[in-house]
């Protein structure tokens, strides 16, 4: 079983080994296994269902929520040359017709759409008269209650276990907790499915969250060691999202506003363009990345603190979906902390809803303030162990210090005391800093005993302090008031001086000589001398992608471009090793990108080894004719040479012809009819007269003969 996956892997997806658990997941939903899969965006959860939709007959079905995901995966599929469609809204009665009727006659082998489609009673009728391969059902979270994208339709995808006894069902998520994982069994009815749980570590990714200091400077010195790159830039108001978008384009960046305030073409336009453009910038809120599966997302930047670690997971996790280097980076500062306390303040919502809030807020704060891995601390979150430092995020890479604070600290909680518990902290630097202005003078601070007491420090000094202090619950914002800062409970042993208090030391911001970020940008990527070619290689993408009205990396992901440019294939069948060169693209495409990466006719002509070719390509999951028209010689010349290699055990009968079952055991009756030695191919050829070519006989007994060794 195992070994075909292998070659559908290959032949369909160009692909050489599984990634992770694929492996055991399509072995086990291939042979009627259900299956619940756990596995982080960008894993390749996809492969899990359609490999074994392609190894089993009948129609696979698949669930998804959003017609995006659907379209994109309808796309990828078609380019690959396996019959898919989705079935949504936006049809005519007439083109569901039209599209029931091929799937009635067996000529579409995945069937994409929306859960609500699927729980008609007149679409269930009509798949219990089909032979259904599997039903995968993708965001399998959405049927949890408590996540964030519950959808109610899916609860009722319970139903399929008892319609459907006999067809396999695989459940794919990408959200991780416990509970989520627990509804998902008992609502879908998968408590007999086998489970499949991924590291949730995104290895290509680097975090870094640096101190908000001038926040447009630092954002536009982390893009402009970017440029080229496609990324999203998330901001928490939608004013500022149309700010930073109109500003980043004044400075030269291309970059596209996204929030739910948008008309709706807006929205849907500027989504086209991010999908089908390069190195095109998206400024949004969080409205926007549900359902974005661009692969070549190469950073994530945040302007403003997300609410909690599963906010910043998820959306720093459609960084990098490719697996090729990408970056996670934000700035936050003490603002953030007011304006996320603030709103979960004013939210609807009981006290113990609001508790939990707070609490997942404080493990994002904390996660910010720590000296320790980001991704240890982050997996933690998540119930994972990574048992060393990652050395790829910042604390890891820049060797974070530490200083002693407990004297200061107890400073500035003595100056949040003595003004009273209300004011800023703009002000309570002032006192410390002993400036003599006129709010400090109009409450007649400059007579309090810590007036000045802090001058031996820097304003920045003290703007992290304070930040750390709010971060880490010595300190509270006075929600009811104007966001002044008080004192909490927990500080007293402080105050006591019972405990003394280490801090993160921030690093000094970097901005003219850029942001200090991993060294080496995921742009990159490619280096200079190999910039023309790359350019071509994505030029010719692009060509091609607007032919075919697909996002470009429907055509080729990065990753294939990539491995073209560094292993500079010089034929049909060195460009089929290339990872993700199917038999579909190789024969779309592959002359095409062999002529950009062979530049101009200067090249010697490579001389082909017609024999390795033909064998390469025949594994590959060329047909006799494709081949003879790629090879540029006749039918039955590719027949006899692929019957010779047959006869040397280099090509098995099924690479070299695809034979329906009953016509191959035909076949083979006829040779073996008589006793002894095999008869010769033209003893038998009346048999079959026309039905088939004659090369295919000389095919079948080849295989005979090498299985028998006559
Ligand atoms: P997910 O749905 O889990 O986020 P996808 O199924 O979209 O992930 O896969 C992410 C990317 O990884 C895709 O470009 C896919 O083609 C690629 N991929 C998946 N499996 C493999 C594999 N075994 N080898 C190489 N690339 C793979
Ligand atoms: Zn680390």
């Amino acid at each position: 079983m195992l070994e075909q996956a292998q070659r559908v892997l290959k032949d369909i997806f160009g692909y050489d080994s599984f990634r992770g658990r694929q492996g055991a997941i399509i072995e086990c939903v291939a042979k009627g296994g259900d299956a619940l899969v756990l596995m982080p965006t960008g894993g390749g959860k996809s492969l899990c269902y359609q490999v074994p939709g392609l190894l089993r007959n009948g129609l696979a079905v698949v669930v998804s929520p959003l017609i995006a995901l659907m379209e994109d995966q309808v796309a990828t599929l078609d380019e690959l040359g396996v019959a898919a469609a989705s079935l949504n809204s936006t049809l005519s009665a007439e083109q569901q017709r039209e599209l029931a009727g091929k799937i009635r006659r067996g000529e579409i082998k995945m069937l994409y759409l929306a859960p609500e489609r699927l729980v008609q009673p007149r679409m269930l009728d009509f798949l219990r008269g089909l032979e259904i391969a599997l039903f995968a059902i993708d965001e399998a979270h959405c049927v949890s209650q408590w996540g964030h994208d519950f959808r109610p339709e899916y609860l009722q995808l319970g139903q399929l276990a008892e319609l459907f006894p006999t067809v396999p069902r695989i459940a794919l998520t990408a959200t991780a907790d416990m509970r989520t994982r627990e509804e998902i069994v008992t609502r879908l009815h998968l408590q007999n499915a086998e489970r499949f749980l991924s590291s949730f570590d995104r290895p290509n990714i680097f975090y870094r969250i640096v101190p908000k200091e001038q926040p447009r400077k630092q954002l536009m010195a982390f893009l402009s060691e970017r440029r080229g790159d496609a990324g999203i830039v998330y901001c928490l108001s939608r004013k500022k999202v149309d700010d930073v978008a109109a500003f980043l384009c004044d400075q030269g960046f291309p970059a596209l506003p996204y929030h739910a305030g948008l008309p709706a073409e807006t929205r849907a336009s500027n989504q086209r363009r991010f999908l089908n453009e390069e190195g095109l910038i998206m400024v949004a809120t969080i409205a926007f990345g549900m359902g974005i599966d661009k692969p070549n997302v190469r950073f994530v930047a945040h302007l403003d603190l997300p609410k909690s670690l599963e906010a910043y997971y998820q959306e720093t996790g459609r960084a990098g979906r490719d697996g090729l280097p990408a970056d996670a980076w934000m700035a936050y500062g003490l603002q953030d902390m007011v304006m996320l306390k603030q709103m979960l303040q004013n939210s609807e919502g009981d006290e113990r809803h609001k508790r939990i809030e707070q609490h997942k807020l404080d493990a994002m704060l904390a996660l910010c303030e720590e000296t320790r891995c980001r991704r240890q601390i982050l997996l933690n979150y998540f119930d994972e162990e990574l048992l060393q430092p990652c050395g790829h995020c910042d604390n890891c890479v820049d060797s974070v210090q530490t200083w002693d604070a407990t004297e200061p600290a107890r400073q500035a909680l003595s100056a949040i005391y003595r003004t009273g518990q209300r004011y800023g902290v703009g002000h309570l630097i002032d006192v410390l800093l002993g400036r003599d202005n006129e709010k400090v003078r109009s409450f007649g601070h400059q007579q309090l005993s810590v007036f000045g007491v802090g001058k031996a420090r820097q304003e920045g000094e003290w703007r992290s302090l304070f930040r750390q202090l709010v971060a880490r619950g010595l300190a509270d914002i006075d929600l009811e008031g104007y966001g002044g800062l008080r004192l909490s409970d927990s500080c007293r042993p402080l105050l006591r001086g019972e405990v003394n208090l280490e801090l993160r030391r921030d690093l000094k911001p970097q901005i003219s000589k850029g942001t200090g970020s991993s060294g080496s940008p995921a742009s990159q990527l490619v280096r200079g001398e190999e910039r023309e070619q790359w350019e071509a290689l994505r030029a010719l993408r692009r060509k091609l992608a607007e032919e075919h009205g697909v996002p470009p990396y429907v055509i080729f992901p990065d990753s294939t471009l990539l491995e073209m440019l560094r292993s500079q294939p010089s034929s049909l069948s060195e460009m089929a090793r290339v990872s993700g060169v199917g038999a579909r693209k190789l024969e779309r495409y592959g002359q095409a990108f062999l002529e950009v990466l062979g530049g101009e006719a200067e090249t010697p002509k490579v001389v082909v080894d017609l024999r390795h070719e033909l064998v390469t390509l025949a594994r590959a999951g060329m047909t006799p004719i494709q081949i003879a028209g790629q090879l540029q010689c006749s039918e039955k010349n590719v027949y006899s040479l692929l019957a010779e290699a047959i006869g040397r055990q280099e090509l098995s009968l099924e690479q070299a012809l695809d034979l329906p079952e009953d016509l191959l055991l035909e076949l083979q009756d006829a040779f073996l009819d008589g006793e002894g030695e095999l008869p010769p191919v033209s003893v038998i050829v009346g048999q079959f007269g026309a039905r088939v070519p004659e090369g295919v006989l000389y095919c079948v007994r080849a295989a005979l003969a090498a299985e028998f060794e006559m």
